[in-house]
């Protein structure tokens, strides 16, 4: 297998319309790893709850930025997707599954665990009325 190292950056509006980009973008760019199917899927719908998240919680679905890191060391993407919304409160209840602090726009609180499914590691760092960071971690090809 080759080794590959490769980085990008983006930076879009958090606006629902560009969540189907994002997820396409990120998953253009690990596609040099060849990722199975079900590895791109696993990827691409990771990023999709994180950017979600920044435009519905972050920015509560007001104006702002969203930035997405990618890295790929060997056969490891990093996907790192920041916002400088609004921050969580208590980052632990938050990660927990089925825990929504928006029942009343029907979302379930699964956003982090699956992130947590899909990829091999999440790390989430944030600070109230500073903004939310979730790095997540996965090598492709293990089978
Ligand atoms: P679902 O993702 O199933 O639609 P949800 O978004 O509420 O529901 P999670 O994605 O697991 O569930 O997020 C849990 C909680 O963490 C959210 O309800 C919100 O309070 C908080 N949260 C997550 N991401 C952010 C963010 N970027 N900024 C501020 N708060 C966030
Ligand atoms: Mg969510």
């Amino acid at each position: 297998m080759k080794q590959v190292k490769n980085e990008m950056k983006m930076e879009f509006l958090a606006s629902s319309s560009n969540e189907g980009f994002a997820r396409v973008t990120v998953g253009a760019f690990v596609a040099e790893l060849n990722p199975t199917v079900d590895e791109l899927a696993d990827i691409k719908t990771a990023v999709s709850e994180a950017v979600t998240n920044c435009i519905i919680h972050g920015y509560e679905q007001k104006e702002g930025s969203i930035w997405i890191h990618c890295c790929i060391d060997g056969q490891q993407v990093e996907i790192s997707v920041t916002d400088t919304g609004k921050g969580i409160q208590d980052i632990d209840q938050a990660r927990e599954p089925l825990f929504t602090t928006k029942p009343e726009l029907e979302r379930s609180g699964m956003g982090f665990a699956f992130m947590e499914a899909f990829m091999d590691e999440v790390e989430v760092v944030s600070e109230p009325w500073k903004g939310t960071c979730v790095i997540m971690r996965k090598t492709i090809g293990q089978g």
